[in-house]
């Protein structure tokens, strides 16, 4: 097939076409996503680790959920690009702001301990003037107090444009909110601009964590990160945590939290709340 060149072509863009149906498939029908309230959230616990070998929840991490009729679950892996794109991911994530934080607030009302609630930031969403104001305005709104919500921004959306990034990060500090940096380790962020960043957690990203226990190079890289961290006074959380070897070594190494299928994937509101409450009986 190598050789014969025009088939070769002829395949690509075939692949190419039905990539882009696909693609203007997903577009269309997440334009009325939202209002047709097709979106959800799960959430995802966050626990720190202490030195006695315990694990207490500390924290969730908002996910967000696309069900459609008839194309079924679709990922964001899948569907957070096209949103980004399509500048629908603004509307969007305006949304899981709010129900993410109404979702603490009714977990409060229901008596569950005091969580924070981690969010997913786009670097779109990061870029856009109004976000400190807006997310001013949902805190406000809710009433749920500003310390209690981390907002997440991948290490390469922070690196895409670090100045930018420095007094976004400013702002939202200023205004009481918590800031990780996600997936580090996989967007070449530098000492410096780590200092800069106004972040008070770095969550190392899960392709580090997967081969934890029999990779060398993967524990020297995790190792050096909980490191650093520790240098420039940031907490660590490793991400995808899935077997007991690799907590294990977390916990050796001083990383302060976790969160992965060890514990429990993504859940509904509810059964979060159930997750809880049979750890940590009231
Ligand atoms: P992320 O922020 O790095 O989220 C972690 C992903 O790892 C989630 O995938 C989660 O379900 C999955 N995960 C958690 N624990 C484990 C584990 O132990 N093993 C493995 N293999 N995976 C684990 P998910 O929910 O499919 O989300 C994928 C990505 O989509 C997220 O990566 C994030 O970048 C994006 N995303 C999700 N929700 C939102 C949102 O509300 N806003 C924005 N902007 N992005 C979102
Ligand atoms: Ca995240
Ligand atoms: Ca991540
Ligand atoms: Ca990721």
């Amino acid at each position: 097939a190598k050789k014969d060149g025009r088939n070769a072509y002829r395949f690509f863009t075939s692949e190419m076409q039905a990539q882009s149906a696909r693609t203007l498939q997903l577009e269309n029908a997440l334009r009325r996503a939202l209002e047709r309230h097709q979106l959800s959230l799960h959430y995802q616990p966050q626990l720190a680790l202490s030195s006695d070998g315990q694990a207490r929840i500390i924290g969730a991490e908002a996910l967000l959920r696309w069900q459609h009729p008839e194309l079924g679950w679709v990922s964001p892996a899948e569907f957070i690009p096209i949103a980004e794109t399509t500048g629908l991911i603004l509307p969007i994530g305006e949304w899981v702001l709010q129900e993410a934080l109404s979702q603490l607030h009714r977990w409060d009302l229901a008596g569950l301990p005091k969580l924070t609630m981690a969010v997913n930031l786009s670097a779109v969403q990061f870029r856009h003037d109004d976000l400190p104001d807006l997310v001013g305005r949902v805190l406000a709104h809710v009433g749920v107090p500003a310390e209690r919500l981390e907002l997440e921004l991948t290490e390469g959306a922070a690196m895409e444009n670090p100045a930018a990034a420095i007094i976004v990060m400013k702002e939202l500090h200023a205004r009481g909110v918590q800031l990780s940096i996600d997936d580090f380790g996989t967007g070449h962020s530098s000492l410096s601009y780590l200092k800069k960043f106004r972040v008070g957690k770095l969550k190392i990203d899960q392709s580090f964590v997967r081969d934890l226990t029999d990779d060398v190079e993967d524990r020297a890289i995790v190792d050096a990160i909980i490191r650093m961290a520790e240098a420039l006074g940031l907490e660590t959380l490793a991400e995808g945590v899935e077997t007991q070897g690799q907590l294990d070594f977390l916990r050796r190494q001083g990383c302060q939290a976790v969160q992965g299928y060890l514990f429990s994937r993504p859940l509904p509101a509810e059964a979060f709340a159930a997750f809880v409450l049979a750890e940590n009986p009231p």
